[in-house]
């Protein structure tokens, strides 16, 4: 081993748990202390401003301007009881992550001083310089003004002497250039058309609310193996690295013991966020070496995106803590499972019913169960190509379809159960599917569907959206994503799909159906359209992959050309049919979308070459000079024939250093060459083609020889720590 891997390795086997200082508090204690939430508006807002606030919040109003001041008021002065000096609008800009503009709470006084001020101006609207975020050609350079504005449904938080304010961000023209405003506009959309439909079933609903529950997996890495890793460093993933003889073939991570650093890093992490609001419930082992995952209680889709990105920003930090560093690449490591943020998603009413929830042996409920069930298919069969723009990225695409992870084809994963209950009902008649009984209570001819889906044992680990008992798993989003992107997508495909069966079924009742007839009868139709995206088999087999293009179905792979899917007329008229996002919005995001692709991608290539030309090649030629040298003395020292028998290793070794070299160096100019050719390419989409139809292949080619090399040149010489170090914790 190198001296300097073996120094980076003691430091690491050395370090402790980190202890934390003995906690008295419960959870329930804990939960939301740092956030500004309904009980401490109580306190801090008087009587009406808190009606006011409250109401505008539940009604999914914006913030009423009369009241603007006084909330300011409030909010600061508990945020200064929380020893906050400054504020900061907090957004999601297209880059992915988050952003922030610290601010203190100060202005001039008008005399040479300075007051504490925090005005209702700020809450409502901020200008920001936004001309260094990414907007895809909507801003001109002369406007280069964003502003941002409190999104008063995520309520403001503190994180150490900073309040931070949820924002929209949006550009002077009004377009959004976050994920926020079209995931808010996408809320508002699914509701509205899931209530209309729900009006068929209930009187007393009077709000439908999308819901997500994100399962966020991530690796952790030792923060001083790190720091000898430049391509993790500077693109969070390893660009090099020869698979560890062990690794997890024994499956012995998943759900094992969690090592007891990792443990310590992990209570930190809870109680850090509790204190933020955010419910988490589970955390356990994954089924790599050193990765993990926590997941919360599920929250409305807008606050639990937050609480995403929030818990990203915090895991980073508390990791740091205890001398680690998360990995959220969906691919850090070769040869092991990536990472993905499944998105649970359901919708529920306010009166508490889940719409996709089965209704046991109450026939109205399993009525409204199918159709919701059945319209979330249509939708996800209608706009199967746009779903899967939604979760591609570069980062992405080396988790997709690597037989471990969900396919690059978007399909539904129903179970036996479910798919029983839609084949009886598409091929029994309508007339014996509905009748009522004596008491002329409706019966639906279809077995009761049982609560027992709930515990539904029949997963299938292989589909990219799977009914799990009572909402939907997507599981393709990606551990680094902003699942906002993924859940607007969805959130708007349903609610088209619900306007348009609505429309359907409202027509049947006025050509004078009964409301149950007219139901059954568009929902039998349904199941019969988007038969295609229904598959039960195994997602990574190659017979899929031809059944899914007989079926119809996107099975585009080139990640620049699967965000064409946003530009599709039918992606374009679903969007502004919904009012979720305009053409114009979806030409800028596509252009982002390109743009990043192409960073991505230049970045990890120009750090392949650097690391090539700068610790592989060199590490590689100085072990071949001292095999050489040996050859050398044994040819010196003994006679000729002996010599040649005694040589012949080092010799073939010498040869196959110099073929990997060889080939590694011309290739690294290849790619240099790739890259400068695509770099003067203005359109951003054949940039971002070129990109990964030239860029990306060469850079798979240089590292399997790279990866050959490692495993011949001596480990006392070879710098990079390698995978069997970087992935064990003990
Ligand atoms: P698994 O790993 O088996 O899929 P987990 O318990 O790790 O299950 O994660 C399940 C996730 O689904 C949690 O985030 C949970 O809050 C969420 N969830 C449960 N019910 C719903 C629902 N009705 N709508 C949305 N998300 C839900
Ligand atoms: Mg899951």
């Amino acid at each position: 081993m190198s001296i300097l891997r073996f120094d980076l390795l003691t430091e690491a086997f050395r370090r402790k748990p980190v202890k934390l200082e003995a906690l008295d508090a419960r959870p329930s204690e804990l939960f939301g202390v740092n956030v500004f939430n309904r009980e401490r508006m109580q306190k801090y807002l008087t009587k009406g401003v808190y009606k006011t606030l409250t109401e505008s919040i539940d009604k999914g109003l914006p913030l009423n301007r009369n009241i603007a001041d006084s909330v300011a008021q409030g909010m600061r002065q508990w945020a200064m009881d929380m020893k906050a000096t400054h504020y900061t609008h907090w957004f999601h800009p297209l880059t992915g992550g988050t952003a922030e503009k610290h601010d203190a709470f100060i202005e001039h006084d008008g005399r040479g001083g300075v007051i504490e001020e925090f005005s209702g101006k700020v809450l409502i609207q901020q200008e920001t310089d936004a001309s260094s975020f990414p907007n895809g050609g909507i801003r001109n350079t002369f406007e280069a003004r964003g502003y941002s504005a409190w999104d008063i449904s995520s309520p403001a938080f503190v994180v150490g002497d900073t309040l931070c304010i949820p924002t929209i961000f949006i550009s002077y023209t009004g377009d959004a250039l976050d994920y926020k405003t079209p995931l808010l506009k996408s809320n508002h959309a699914v509701g509205k058309a899931a209530l209309d439909v729900c009006r068929y079933f209930y009187d007393d609903v009077s709000k439908v609310i999308s819901y997500l529950g994100w399962e966020q997996e991530y690796f952790l890495v030792d923060e001083s193996l790190w720091g000898a890793r430049p391509d993790l460093m500077l693109t969070g993933r390893t660009l090099m690295g020869h698979d560890s003889a062990k690794n997890q073939q024994l499956e012995d991570h998943y759900f094992g013991a969690i090592p007891s650093r990792v443990l310590a890093f992990m209570t930190e992490l809870e109680i850090e966020a509790l204190k933020l609001g955010i419910p988490v419930k589970t955390r356990h082992n994954e089924v790599a070496p050193n990765q993990f995952e926590l997941a919360p209680i599920y929250e409305e889709t807008n606050l639990a995106n937050d609480h995403n990105l929030l818990l990203m920003v915090v895991m980073r930090r508390v990791a740091r803590r205890h001398g680690f560093r998360v990995l959220f690449h969906e691919k850090p490591f070769k040869g092991v499972n990536g990472s993905g943020k499944h998105n649970n998603w359901s919708l529920g009413t306010d009166t508490g019913v889940n719409l996709l929830s089965p209704g046991g042996d109450n026939a109205l409920e399993n009525l409204r169960f199918v159709t919701f069930l059945v319209n979330v298919m249509k939708a996800v069969h209608s706009h199967n190509g746009l779903l899967k723009a939604s979760i591609s990225s570069a980062t992405n695409a080396h988790r997709l379809g690597g037989g471990e992870a969900p396919p690059a084809i978007v399909s539904i994963f129903l179970g036996s159960q479910v798919s029983q209950v839609l084949t009886r009902l598409e091929s029994t008649d309508t007339d014996d599917i509905i009748t009522f009984d004596n008491k002329s209570q409706l019966e639906l001819g279809v077995s009761n569907i049982p609560e027992l889906l709930l515990d539904n044992t029949d997963r299938n680990r292989t589909s990219p959206f799977a009914f799990t008992g009572n909402r939907f798993e997507f599981r393709a989003v990606g551990s680094s994503a902003n699942s906002a992107e993924a859940m607007l997508v969805l959130n708007a495909a349903v609610a088209d799909q619900l306007c348009s069966f609505k429309r359907e079924v409202d027509a049947l009742i006025s050509g004078g159906m009964t409301k149950e007839v007219a139901l059954v009868t568009v929902v039998k139709r349904l199941i019969v359209d988007c038969k295609a995206i229904w598959f039960d088999g195994n997602g990574y087999s190659d017979q899929w992959k031809e059944e899914a293009a007989r079926r119809g179905l996107d099975c585009e792979t080139s990640v620049p050309l699967i965000f064409d899917r946003y530009v599709l007329p039918s992606s374009i008229e679903m969007f502004e049919r919904t009012g979720v996002l305009s053409r114009r919005e979806l030409k800028s995001r596509c252009e982002v979308a390109w743009e990043t692709y192409t960073k991505k991608v230049q970045i990890e290539a120009r750090v392949m070459g650097d690391l090539t030309m700068n610790h592989i090649v060199p590490v590689a030629s100085g072990y071949q000079s001292v095999l050489l040298d040996n050859v050398y003395k044994i040819k010196a020292l003994f006679p000729a024939e002996e010599a040649e028998e005694m040589s012949r290793h080092d010799v073939e070794l010498i040869r196959r250093i110099s073929g990997h070299v060889d080939f590694i160096t011309t290739n690294v100019t290849k790619l240099i060459d790739a890259r400068k050719a695509a770099n003067v390419i203005s359109c951003e989409r054949e940039k971002a083609i070129a990109y990964h139809d030239t860029v990306v292949p060469l850079m798979s080619e240089i590292r399997s020889h790279i990866d050959k090399l490692e495993l011949i040149v001596d480990d006392r010489v070879w710098t990079l720590p390698k995978y069997r170090e970087l992935l064990f914790i003990r």
